[in-house]
Formats: C-alpha cells, structure tokens, sequence
C-alpha cells in the first residue's frame, strides 16, 4: 500500500521511459478504434474484452508475438501509425513522462505488406504532433527481430538511411535463447557506421554471455532488461564501471520472478549498476506508474531510490540530457515540501 505522498511521487514526479515498444503498446482505445475504421475483426469488442484476451492468451514469449500480431493489425495506412504514436504521447503526458525512447519494431509490419514508408511518415507525424501538443520529447529506436535471418536484419538496418532524422538507435528483441545476439553482427556495425546509438535486450532470457557479446562484440551502449548479470560478478563489475544503463521492466519480469521480491534490480542497483525502469508493453503488463508502484510495493524500494531510477532514465538516455536541470528543480521543490 503506497503513502499518500509516495503515490504523488510516482505520479508527478518527471519522467523518462527507455524501453517501451510501439507496436506491443498500442492502447486498448487505439486498437478498437482503428480496427472499427479500418473494418478487422478482433475477437474483443471492447476495451475491458481486449485486456482480458491478453491477460488469458499471452502465458509465454510466442503467445505474446501471436497475441502482438493480432493487434497489430489494425494498423494499415499512415493515419493508423500516426494515431498509434500519438495517443502513446497522449498516455506520457497523463503519467508525467516528459521524454520517451520508443522501439519501432518495423517488421510486424513489414510480414503484412506495409511499406516502409507508410509505417514511417506516420510515426514521424505522430511525434511531431506529441512533442506540439503535449510536450513530449519522443525518441526512435529500430528494432531488429534477432529470429529473422541476419541478411534480412541488415538490409533493414541498411533502409533505415533515409530516416536518420527521426530514428535515434537500434535496438534488437524478440526470442533471444535461440538467436545469440552476434547473429547479427554486421547489422550492427553497419548500424554503428549511421551514427545510430546502440541497445540490445539481452540476458532477459538467455544468459550472461549475450550481455557481454551485446557489450563488446556488438558495441552495445546500453543493454535491455540484462537481469541475468546478476549471476556473473565480473559482469556486475564490468556493467557499474562503464556506467552502462539496464533499461529494466520489472513487472514484464514476472514469468523470469514469480517472486517479484526476487527481482535482479535491488542487487544489481546496490552493486552501483546503472538501471531505469520502463513499462516495455503497457497493454501486457501495465504502464510506467505501475511499474513505479511496483518497486515500492514489491521491493520495498523508498523516495530516493524512485528519484535515483527517474534521473537514470534522462541522464542515461540517447538525448534526453537536456531535461535534467529541470528534474533537479523539481526535485528540489519536492524535498522542500514537509514529508507526511
Ligand atoms: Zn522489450
């Protein structure tokens, strides 16, 4: 149960969001409106009827991706990506998120048949949108499906050349025990020759060995979710020292912790490792104030802890830096006012 102060914190408090992917975020209102639109039948009809589907379809990574194709569907034209992008903005500003790094994940798409470029322009639109009407700073990773052969990873990385001035990063997901993250080597050094910042999940599912293959074979600036470092020491070591960012989903961890106490971010922050946390899917798995809650509720984690995780998420951002002097005012103002 959250103090009523704490649940103020969470709630108003700035914050970043580094790990939340379009394409598995799109709010329940979004899809039923773009599926009534675009005339595809859903088996739901209603926005509590979609979230139960999800909570009873998707016990596991693959019935995720079916549950993700699904309702990815609705999307067809360029006014469907754009309202997609833009009622996500619309969620940050209710939630105090000034600044965004969302993963595009194209090739859901790219398997229906939709250009590239529609998919694109109405991402573009939608951020410019966002950033005017709600001011929020929204940033583009692409993201490579690791399952797919790398030949194809590559030249998606490659037709990324015409949109350097929206996309910020790349970033690589889907299932990673069987497709070790230097599968797609070249992708990323071709990606790296963009000036594209680079991310990859690793060691969510899969062990140690892709974090430090994702760290000094693929160049990887940040790492995505990584829980599993807390089983090698040298890892820990090698991950505080660099300062590299775990951009963590604490509450999309619950099948890797049933035990949400158990999570690897309380050992991993208190061995100097550098994370943040994000929602990665919200419709799954809630949004960013209830992963906040979260780490307070199941991990006991206290007002310091929360500010620590929120400047994490600018300070370690792609570009999100400029926020900070802000945040620090806020953050001052807070503390100033009597605690209850
Ligand atoms: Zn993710």
């Amino acid at each position: 149960m959250l103090t009523e102060r704490m649940e103020r914190l969470i709630r108003e408090m700035p914050k970043g969001e580094n790990h939340i992917h379009i394409e598995g975020s799109i709010p329940t209102r979004t899809a039923l409106r773009l599926a009534k639109r675009n005339k595809i039948v859903l088996p739901f009809d209603t926005e509590t009827g979609m979230l139960d589907y999800i909570h009873t379809h998707c016990g596991n990574l693959d019935m995720f991706m079916v549950c993700d194709r699904l309702i990815n569907s609705v999307c067809l034209h360029e006014e469907d990506y754009y309202d997609v992008v833009y009622d996500l903005g619309e969620d940050a500003k209710r939630q105090n998120i000034i600044y965004q790094e969302l993963h595009l994940d194209y090739p859901l798409n790219e398997e229906r048949g939709i250009p590239m470029d529609v998919v694109m322009r109405g991402y573009e639109a939608g951020r410019k949108a966002v950033l005017k009407d709600f001011g929020v700073e929204l940033v583009f990773i692409a993201g490579i499906d690791r399952s797919q052969p790398p030949e194809k990873c590559t030249a998606f990385v490659k037709n990324l050349e015409p949109y350097l001035d929206m996309v910020d990063g790349i970033g690589m997901d889907c299932e990673e025990i069987s497709y070790p993250c230097i599968l797609h080597k070249e992708a990323y050094e071709i990606a790296g020759k963009m000036g594209l910042f680079k991310t990859a999940h690793a060691g969510e599912e899969g062990d140690c060995r892709n974090i430090w293959d994702a760290l000094n074979v693929l160049g990887c600036q940040r790492i995505d979710h990584g829980v599993r470092a807390i089983d090698d020491p040298a890892l820990v070591r090698e991950l505080a020292d660099r300062k590299i960012l775990l951009a963590m989903c604490t509450r999309s961890n619950r099948r890797l912790f049933p035990t949400p106490a158990d999570h690897a971010i309380k050992p991993l922050m208190a061995q100097g490792v550098i994370c943040s946390v994000s929602s990665d899917d919200p419709p799954y798995v809630g949004d960013l104030l209830w992963e906040y809650q979260g780490l307070v509720e199941d991990l006991g984690f206290d007002e310091d802890t929360l500010i620590t995780l929120a400047r994490n998420s600018l300070e370690y951002s792609i570009k999100g830096q400029h926020h900070l002097p802000a945040f620090d005012e806020w953050v001052r103002n807070w503390k100033s006012q009597s605690t209850d």
